[in-house]
């Protein structure tokens, strides 16, 4: 019997009805993430887990044949993590999006992995708590999405990444069997960090299929500070200063000129032809408000000592939020611009030690030069993560090819400066080559020896982040 047949006849009736989907059309339009440059092609069948029997039936299906799995949250990745491979069962967990419990003694809530970000922030601020990681796709990606991706966001600078927040996760391995790693309680030291281990995974060490995440008090309302600079480099050592002043605000993003200039030409927001690179600074004072007032007037400071040429605070949420949504836009703004400029858009995500940041944005100008090419560089700057955006022509096999270059220069001079190929959208297939550069032998071999432990047919997404360690 060949593999769809075979789905079809055992796998299908263990599953609820509409669960399996074996439709080329369902399935080709559920084999990609948001990632340029990774195949998609060969799912035999899409899984729309609705319940963890669901995910164990098609895990147990999975090992008795050997047959590859690609877990999917909402498929917002953007480096090929949720796509497709030859051969393989997509097994969706998107419809599995229920809030579980909230515990305000405790400060948790246990949700399905399926849930969006958003919509879990507002389930537990009817309770007047807060769930801070807000990554861009907040209102798109999933939790356990963003579990298996460590997902980061605009608010880490203060309040951490997804790792922070995860108390607990029930987690099906690859022969089916269900485990629940770490502890719902405060503390707990008991047994290896397993669960740590699970966060970041990007789906090749097991299903994640429920989450139980620490939260905080509600968020107090931060004062905005908005400077802009001739050019990127003075807003760069502007943060570097901030961040060594022992100053901890709640979001510090970078634009350059190039990200202005396209946010501007796409009609999301126009801070002047002048503006070389734009710093947009929040702080909370940790709920209080002359701390705040006290950390964005010594951002101005930093600012002008750095040849700012303006400075403005606010603390009316309306215009804060106007200036965070303008950040939001970035992205975006970038693919409504790519499409009239050749259709081509690579994203890179190195982040680097703050205090190289200045360095890194004098050696992408070489970049620029020797590709050619418009790249704009959007940046979580407090945490020195940045998002060069390289712009191609689709449809020229040489521009295509600079394009490639550049990425992959990109990543090596961000290792060369001390960083790391990935502060947040992980691996997935678009980096997996660059993984094993970045690690040393003893860690490859660790990763290996996991990944063995966990998977011993390897049939957790192969082919994507552990594949060339
Ligand atoms: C506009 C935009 C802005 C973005 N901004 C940010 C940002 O600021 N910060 C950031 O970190 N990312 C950002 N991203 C990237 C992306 O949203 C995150 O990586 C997110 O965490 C992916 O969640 P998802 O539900 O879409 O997962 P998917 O794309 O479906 O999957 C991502 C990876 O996780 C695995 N996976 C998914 N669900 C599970 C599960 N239940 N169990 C095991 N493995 C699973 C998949 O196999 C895949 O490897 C952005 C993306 C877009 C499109």
């Amino acid at each position: 019997m060949n593999l769809p047949d075979l789905v079809r006849a055992e796998l299908a009736p263990e599953l609820g009805h509409g669960v399996l989907s074996t439709d080329p059309d369902v399935v080709g339009a559920h084999s990609t993430d948001q990632a340029l440059f990774c195949p998609s092609d060969g799912a035999v069948g899409l899984v729309r887990a609705r319940s963890v029997e669901d995910v164990q039936a098609t895990m147990r299906f999975a090992t008795r044949h050997r047959v590859p799995v690609v877990p999917q949250g909402a498929r917002t990745g953007l480096s090929g993590g949720a796509n497709a491979v030859p051969g393989c069962l997509l097994l969706s967990v998107e419809r599995m999006d229920r809030v579980l419990t909230i515990d305000p003694a405790e400060r948790t809530v246990t949700v399905e992995p399926g849930i969006i970000n958003a919509d879990l922030k507002s389930a537990v601020a009817e309770h007047g708590l807060s769930y801070p990681p807000d990554p861009g796709s907040v209102a798109i990606s999933s939790i356990g999405g963003n579990v298996a991706t460590n997902a980061g966001g605009l608010c880490c600078v203060r309040y951490g990444v997804t790792r922070d927040y995860v108390r607990r996760l029930r987690v099906v391995l690859a022969d089916g069997t269900l485990t629940t790693l770490g502890t719902t309680t405060a503390k707990g030291v008991a047994g290896l960090d397993l669960c740590g281990l699970l966060v970041g995974s990007e789906g090749t060490l097991g299903v994640v299929v429920e989450v139980t995440l620490r939260l905080v008090p509600a968020l107090p309302e931060a004062v905005t500070a908005v400077a802009t600079f001739p050019d990127i480099r003075a807003a760069a050592s502007t943060v570097a200063d901030l961040m060594a002043s022992g100053a901890q605000p709640s979001l510090v993003e970078s634009m350059d000129r190039a990200t202005l200039q396209i946010l501007a030409e796409v009609g999301y927001g126009d801070v002047g032809a002048d503006a070389g690179a734009m710093l947009l600074v929040q702080s909370d004072g940790g709920g209080s408000l002359a701390a705040a007032q006290a950390e964005v007037e010594a951002l101005g400071e930093f600012a002008r000592a750095h040849g700012a040429l303006d400075v403005a605070v606010s603390d009316d949420p309306a215009d804060s939020a106007d200036l965070v949504q303008m950040r939001r836009m970035a992205q975006p703004s970038f693919e409504t611009w790519a499409q009239s400029h050749g259709g081509g858009q690579l994203l890179d995500d190195v982040c680097l030690p703050r205090t190289r940041l200045p360095e890194f944005y004098d050696r992408l100008e070489d970049v620029r030069e020797e590709s050619g090419l418009t790249i704009a560089v959007a940046a979580h700057a407090g945490d020195g993560n940045t998002h060069p955006s390289v712009f191609f022509d689709s449809s020229d096999p040489g521009s295509v090819a600079r394009a490639e270059l550049a990425f992959d220069r990109i990543m090596e001079i961000g290792l060369e400066l001390g960083g790391t190929i990935t502060g947040e959208h992980g691996v997935g297939h678009l980096k997996r080559r660059w993984l094993a550069r970045e690690l040393d032998e003893g860690n490859r071999q660790v990763h290996r020896a996991v990944k063995a432990a966990l998977d011993p047919l390897g049939i957790l997404n192969p082919g994507k982040m552990l594949q060339d360690l």
